[in-house]
């Protein structure tokens, strides 16, 4: 079986219609949560019969709570050290944010959580599986240290989760997935969560489901659209300062940068120029981390600097704004990044930087989303880049000229031509917001 979801206007069933323990929906309504959303509608009944599910859904569509209702209702009393959920998460931040999010609705039926990832002591992870946790919560890299060390096991494990797969597959961890599954009882019941499920996510489905539930959320305008799309040029030197303004118009944001170097360095010239900022990324310690996504979700920072990596699965409310301070590799991390603003039906900005050698990037980017997106500034690819015979842009724009970056990524894009353009190239800086709708060719 399998449902596909996008454009369906049917009427949403209330948790209860579907079949959801009173105390859990309880539970959610104390969070204010009272209504399924499009995943969690086509999942849950078939999840709580106990079938194996199969959800692709885009980022921010709901897919925590579509696995953590029927894993709650379905959870029984554990012995210590032998839970009878597990969850597995690529992260540490998700697994932690999971952890959370499951805690009241096992609290409900009297039963805990508990994350466990690396990077912090083995002490306090040891500590709860003896007292007993019935759901862990885990990266698959901490789970395995600690079945080496004798701390738990899986025979009694009945339903297993395993959150944003393809990530994990990109991240290399199916291998240690396969082997923790086949730890675990034939028998169980497997939910697994993705964006994305071909290739090895597609291996894992047929060799470790069960003739699983399928269902689609479709990755359509809506999901990209609820959020305001900006391209906006730049100077490569003029990044910093502009990427500041831009976060002290929207508020709250997250600004993602392609390297850790480049976390901290963006962080370091944001807090500069009075805009208070914490970087997130994988050399950061555990507690360094957690102390950064707490100063952000308290309004202590404004911004948040983060690499790919370290932002997956991060969930924050409100956040007003996504920076692209370097533009993503391609569409897919686009729409991921981008999914950390206008969650749950809120809207949201999302502004990519583009400085001049990135325009041609950008230029494909663009055509790769479908969504409308509004550009700031001369966003067309350099002359140097143009087919031959096309003429290059005049110069001398109202805001006088400024330098041309430095183009190293022009040559990835093809082989370094004479810069016979330079002049040409030293295009002015953008003017006001002349906001013109791309939506015509965006697609
Ligand atoms: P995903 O895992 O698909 O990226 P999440 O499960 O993190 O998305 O959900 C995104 C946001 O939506 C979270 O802030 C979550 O609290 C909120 N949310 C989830 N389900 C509902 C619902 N039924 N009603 C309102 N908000 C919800
Ligand atoms: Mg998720």
């Amino acid at each position: 079986m399998s449902s596909l979801l996008a454009g369906c206007h049917a009427p949403v069933p209330t948790f209860a219609e579907l079949g959801v323990l009173p105390e859990l929906v309880g539970a959610l309504a104390r969070r204010d949560i009272s209504s399924p959303l499009p995943i969690q509608a086509a999942t849950i009944a078939d999840a709580l019969a106990g079938r194996d599910v199969c959800g692709k859904a885009p980022t921010g569509s709901g897919k925590t709570l579509a696995f953590s209702i029927p894993l709650a209702a379905a959870m029984r009393r554990s012995e210590p050290r032998r839970p009878r959920g597990l969850v597995l998460a690529p992260t540490r931040e998700l697994a932690a944010q999971i952890a959370e999010e499951l805690s009241p609705l096992l609290a409900a039926r009297k039963m805990r959580a508990h994350p466990f990832y690396g990077g912090v002591g083995f002490g306090g992870q040891q500590q709860a599986l003896r007292k007993g946790i019935d759901v862990a919560v885990a990266c698959p890299g901490r789970l395995e240290d600690l079945l080496e060390r004798g701390e738990l096991r899986l025979d009694q494990v009945e339903v297993v989760v395993i959150d944003e797969a393809d990530r994990m597959a990109d991240m290399g961890f199916l291998p240690a997935v396969r082997r923790i599954l086949d730890k675990t009882v034939n028998r169980r019941q497997t939910l697994l969560f993705s964006a994305t499920l071909d290739g090895e996510v597609d291996v894992l489905v047929r060799n470790y489901q069960h003739d699983p539930a399928r269902h689609e959320v479709e990755v359509d305008e809506d999901d990209l659209g609820r959020a305001t799309h900006r391209f906006h040029a730049v100077d490569a030197a003029g990044r910093a300062a502009l990427c500041a303004e831009l976060i002290g118009d929207a508020g709250a944001s997250v600004v993602f940068v392609r390297t850790k170097h480049g976390a901290e360095r963006v962080a370091k010239q944001l807090d500069r120029v009075g805009v208070r900022a914490a970087a997130i990324h994988g050399d950061r310690s555990q507690a360094q981390r957690e102390r950064a996504l707490s100063a952000f979700r308290d309004g202590k920072v404004q911004a948040l600097v983060a690499t790919d990596v370290a932002a997956r699965g991060i969930h924050v409310d409100d956040v007003a704004c996504v920076i692209h301070f370097d533009l993503p590799e391609d569409p897919k991390t686009y729409v991921h990044r981008s999914g950390r603003t206008a969650r749950a039906g809120a809207s949201g900005t999302v502004i990519a930087l583009v400085t001049p050698e990135m325009r041609r990037a950008a230029a494909s980017l663009q055509r790769a989303l479908a969504v409308e997106v509004e550009h700031v500034g001369d966003l067309a690819p350099l002359p140097a880049e143009r087919p031959a015979g096309s003429r290059p842009r005049p110069s001398g724009r109202p805001g006088g000229a400024r330098p041309v970056a430095e183009g190293d990524g022009r040559r990835r894009n093809r082989p370094a031509r004479p810069p016979r353009h330079k002049a040409a190239a030293a295009a002015s800086r953008q003017g006001p917001r002349s906001a013109t709708r791309g939506g015509a060719n965006s697609r």
